[in-house]
């Protein structure tokens, strides 16, 4: 069958797109648009529109925001306890698995991804984030300390922290895994007591649509969850400018996280930023070379290369440097690239026509600059956003395919000779999301780890995620974390209190 067939027999099975024209989902319910206008919500493997989502404004962003804080403040929410919370958070965990069927032929249809790679990580692992996060809500707590406050003389106090919800949390998210970094966003807010203004990417807005609905279905009072959907500079910038949140927690490019950062501080409301990334994946001259080459392919076609941590500069000692290139190369061009509806398929489309062109660009660009193309290169499929696997060597470093990040299935080798010019390599990025190191050597693995300027190491593996161990960036990759403790910690305000006994 050809990708379009696959993906039209798909989209009948699914009842959520019956409605193909969505509105946003305020205070417990769908609503039209402010504007009225509305933006497409195209299939990447057939570049059909399947649907049709709000360009939403600043006045939705008010009314959702408005909504929310309601939520916040009404005892419907607040008068909960935390015993609550982790069961509504567990009874979403199991609606999200009870429709994952529908939810990951949705991120198949509106992001082309894998529908495997949909329901084992923006289901799968989406569900069982929010079943770590039912279990802090619960678990939550403040410390008692010692004091040495000297006044008046003889005087004693009683002084410990406690934890409150920040209020509001804005959450504005990309189209890679659009429902899982939803739920790294919404899981920890409610888990800490907030409510949530969530905008989706205006590439992927179908699952977070959906995902509004089964909050509901979980028992959550209405406006506790509001998805705003719409423009990165109509919604998005309205709600990362808006004076009503106590957080805005952001997924995306680095550019725009710096100004929505800006934002941020002008107003004091806290703020988490994911960025982007150009990580280093680093071949040590005693690491096996067939598994290094096997993990240099997940690490940079999984999903298209369309990850924050993919490994899309390979750094290979020189005396592996022709080993892991040839392997690497070969497996590039044995991957099977077809729609996400096919099951043979390992590479799907990149998510848009739009993003497409820009990683196209990016590969004419270094063909341009004198690099190498070892394997790819071009459009992989008639119609439809597919791109080949693609690997070059022979770059220099300030080529812009090793300097920037290009998104797609596109990696750079390049060799070093010692140690301390794969560090130097490594680090020589703006961006400091995540690095892999492959080596036999334990020494060499202690030496090196400690100096990657990198928020995550991966050891003999890479693009390995876990929803208790913190992720995110360094320099230009962001500030705070998702998942793990701390992400529902940045929720909360630590307040300090001191009581004279
Ligand atoms: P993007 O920055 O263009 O958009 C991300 C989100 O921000 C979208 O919802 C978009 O509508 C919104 N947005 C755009 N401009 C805005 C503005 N001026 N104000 C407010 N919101 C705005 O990124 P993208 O193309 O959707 O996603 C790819 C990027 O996300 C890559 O750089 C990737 O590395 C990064 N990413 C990072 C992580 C991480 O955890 N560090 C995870 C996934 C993706």
């Amino acid at each position: 069958m050809k990708p379009r067939e696959l993906s039209m027999a798909q989209l009948a099975r699914v009842g959520f797109l019956s409605r193909r024209r969505h509105g946003n989902f305020i205070d417990g319910q769908e609503c039209e648009p402010a504007s009225g206008a509305y933006l497409p919500v195209v299939d990447p493997a057939t570049e059909m529109t399947i649907a049709e989502a709000p360009d939403s404004d600043a006045a939705d962003v008010d009314r959702a925001v408005a909504a929310a804080q309601r939520a916040f403040d009404g005892a419907a929410w607040s008068d909960l306890r935390p015993a609550d919370r982790e069961r509504l958070l567990y009874r979403l965990s199991v609606l999200i698995d009870d429709h994952a069927d529908e939810l990951s032929a949705l991120e198949t249809l509106q992001s082309g991804k894998l529908n495997a790679l949909a329901r084992a990580i923006d289901v799968g692992s989406g569900a069982e984030f929010v079943r770590y996060m039912a279990g802090w809500a619960t678990k939550l707590e403040g410390q008692t300390l010692q004091h040495s406050i000297p006044v008046p003389p003889g005087a004693r106090y009683f002084t410990y922290t406690q934890r409150e919800p920040v209020g509001v949390v804005g959450a504005i998210v990309p189209w890679n895994f659009p429902l899982a970094i939803a739920l790294w966003k919404v899981a920890p807010a409610l888990a800490a007591g907030c409510t949530v203004v969530l905008k989706p990417s205006e590439e992927t807005p179908l699952t977070a649509l959906r995902l509004a609905e089964l909050v509901i279905e979980a028992g959550f009072p209405p406006g506790v969850v509001n998805v705003v959907c719409g423009r990165g500079v109509g919604a998005g910038a309205a709600l990362a400018q808006h004076a009503g949140l106590g957080k805005i927690t952001f997924t995306g490019s680095t550019p725009v996280g710096r100004a929505i950062g800006h934002a941020a501080v002008e107003r004091m409301t806290r703020f988490t930023l994911e960025l982007g990334g150009k990580s280093p994946l680093i071949v040590l001259p005693d690491a096996d070379p067939d598994a290094a080459a096997q993990g240099a392919a997940m690490g940079i076609f999984f999903h298209q290369g369309q990850v924050c941590t993919a490994g899309s500069r390979v750094l290979v000692h020189r005396s592996l440097l022709q080993r892991v290139s040839d392997a690497l190369a070969r497996t590039a061009a044995g991957l099977k690239v077809g729609s996400g509806f096919d099951p043979q398929a390992q590479l799907g489309p990149v998510v848009s026509k739009r993003h497409f062109d820009r990683v196209m660009g990016y590969i004419d660009g270094a063909r341009h600059d004198g690099a190498s193309l070892l394997t790819g290169g071009a459009r992989a499929l008639e119609g439809g956003c597919f791109i080949q696997p693609t690997v070059f060597t022979d770059v220099r470093a300030d080529m812009r395919v090793v300097r920037e990040e290009v998104f797609g299935p596109v990696a750079v080798v390049m060799p070093f000779d010692d140690e301390d010019e794969a560090i130097r390599l490594a680090n020589d990025t703006p961006y400091g999301l995540s690095a892999s190191v492959w080596s036999q050597n334990l020494s060499a693995v202690h030496r090196v780890v400690p100096r990657l300027k990198a928020g995550t190491v991966w050891v003999n593996t890479h693009n390995m995620l876990d929803n208790n161990l913190p992720f995110g960036g360094v320099k230009g990759s962001g500030m705070g974390r998702d998942l793990g403790r701390a992400a529902v910690e940045s929720c909360t305000e630590l307040k300090s209190v001191c009581m004279a006994v």
